[in-house]
């Protein structure tokens, strides 16, 4: 019998994960990249000595790194050193102060006492439980293609769905333990990643405090590109035939089945398609309405979560006063929530995230020099124009001066920036969104665009637009379980 073909669109770490996987089952893959060089999001580039990973920077829950490396008889030290960073990372309060948060628990507990007296004991059982639902959440939930309600009729989910706190929110689950205002902004930080306001994030999701705190910070030596280029080496050593500048313009079809993938090269054709790049652009841009799972009204009610303003900087010196993490929390955090969530607009004073990987990594800069990416996150959908972004670079790059007690804007010698009009161009981003839907209850599992096409029988999706969600661990997920959905459905019991 001759092997089943499958042709994966898509080059982040869903694509090249659902690639590997599908490979892995005895599929012939090909993947078809629209961009120059793989990796998405997670792609990097290189200008005047500098390295710069242009998107995700936070290296959380190693695990599910180290298992995918073990799916294919890797491990992570095949291709990089992991460095655990202590601090984890370092926030700028409300007056401008600097605190760093330790990647040591008993420091972490002393922390929280000097603050609040009594809650270690407390940040101790808020953490037991968030283990619980990362336990649960990482094992049994994420890994639910989530295609029918009865895959979640399982006797320790169901028990578990009250522990789980999947029904109330984590602004209130968080104030049942800590109530001084930096603890709460410290415990709901990890929520910005999710894309919603606490009172609209489900509890659940302190799995992410479990993850930022005991399972900690991590970083890549040589940068977070490493991930890409062992995820490409993996693919390739299953077999994947990767294709880079092969943008797919088209699906065709024939009475519900995908026949023919077109692309500016020609034409591909293969049993089994997975749709890893923007699930929106896919279903509405790249299928005839007939063939599309969801309408554009359906695309328009999704909540996004935020998309970002990034900016690129190198410094010709160093600087002192940053870790390689820092959030600046120094202005109104409510106001500038309000302005991304309720209210969308460019922000009155936002806050910002500036990473400075030099700082444990001398290869990503010339020697003696800083690499910096800040990014603020705004409101999905603002198209922005030059004058914008030279102004928000001023403002916060005035905060970062104060705050470090240093000049920094005349030792500026590389700048980019990077916003929404990028990401739709690079990435057909809906709505130039940065981490794809918001992690509200209302669009979780079932809930979220389906990894399975409605319409076509042998199209399916991967990547932060469908379960489990955003994020590189979730993404890497998401190719894993979308192989596994595939393999069902062909019968294939090679794993
Ligand atoms: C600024 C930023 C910071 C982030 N920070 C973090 C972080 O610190 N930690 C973390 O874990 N996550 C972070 N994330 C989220 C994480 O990067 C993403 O969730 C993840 O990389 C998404 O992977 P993906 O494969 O689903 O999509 P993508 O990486 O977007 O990959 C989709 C690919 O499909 C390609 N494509 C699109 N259309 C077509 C077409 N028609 N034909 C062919 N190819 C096509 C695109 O070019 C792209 O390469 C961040 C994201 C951003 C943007």
């Amino acid at each position: 019998m001759t092997a089943k073909t499958a042709i994966v669109i898509g080059s982040g770490v869903a694509g090249l994960s659902a690639a590997s996987y599908l490979a892995q089952k005895g599929l012939k893959v090909t993947l078809l990249e629209k961009n120059s060089a793989v990796g998405g999001r997670a792609r990097k580039f290189e200008a005047q000595g500098f390295t710069f990973d242009m998107g995700p920077s936070w290296y959380w829950m190693p695990d599910v790194f180290e298992k995918f490396y073990n799916d294919f008889g890797h491990t992570t030290s095949d291709f990089y050193e992991l460095k655990r960073l202590d601090p984890s990372y370092q926030i700028f309060d409300k007056n401008g102060e600097a605190v760093t948060i330790p990647a040591n628990m008993l420091e972490l507990e002393q922390l929280f006492e000097s603050y609040e007296p009594g809650s270690a004991i407390k940040l101790r059982s808020f953490l037991k439980e968030a283990q619980y639902k990362y336990e649960v959440g990482i094992n049994d939930l994420v890994y639910k293609p989530s295609v029918s309600i009865f895959e979640f009729a399982d006797a320790r989910l169901l028990k578990g769905l009250i522990k789980m706190d999947v029904f109330t929110s984590i602004k209130k689950h968080v104030r049942s333990f800590v109530s001084h205002p930096f603890l709460i902004e410290l415990l709901e930080f990890p929520i910005l990643f999710l894309g919603a306001l606490s009172k609209n994030t489900p509890a659940l999701y302190s799995l992410m405090n479990y993850a930022d705190m005991s399972l900690g910070t991590w970083y890549p030596m040589g940068g977070m590109f490493k991930i890409i280029e062992a995820f490409k080496t993996i693919a390739i050593e299953q077999g994947v035939d990767v294709k880079v500048n092969h943008e797919v313009l088209k699906i065709e079809t024939e009475n519900g089945i995908a026949k023919k993938v077109i692309t500016a090269n020609g034409h591909f054709e293969a049993d089994i398609i997975v749709g890893a790049g923007d699930y929106h652009h896919i279903d509405q841009k790249l299928l005839q309405t007939a063939d599309q799972s969801y309408s554009e009204n359906y695309w328009d009610k999704r909540k996004l979560a935020p998309s970002c303003l990034i900016y690129y900087i190198g410094l010709n010196k160093r600087i002192t006063g940053l870790q390689h993490h820092n959030l600046f929390f120094d202005a109104d955090f409510a106001r500038h929530a309000h302005e991304i969530y309720t209210e969308p607009k460019w922000p009155t004073e936002p806050l910002f995230y500036v990473s400075a990987p030099s700082i444990t990594d001398h290869t990503v800069a010339p020697e003696g020099c800083e690499n910096l990416f800040m990014l603020i996150p705004v409101a999905p959908g603002m198209a922005d124009t030059e004058a914008v972004r030279e102004s928000y670079f001023k403002t916060i790059m005035a905060r970062l001066e104060k705050h470090t007690q240093t000049e920094i804007m005349p030792h500026v010698v590389y700048n980019r920036s990077y916003a929404y009009t990028d990401f739709v161009s690079d990435y057909h981003a809906f709505k130039g969104n940065a981490y794809g839907l918001a992690n509200t209850l209302d669009q979780t599992a079932i809930l979220k665009p389906r990894i399975k096409s409605k319409k076509i029988k042998n199209l399916y999706f991967a990547g932060q637009l469908t379960v489990p969600g955003p994020g590189l661990p979730p993404s890497i997920i998401s190719g894993n379980v979308v192989a596994n959905l595939i393999a069902k459905d062909l019968k294939i019991v090679k794993n």
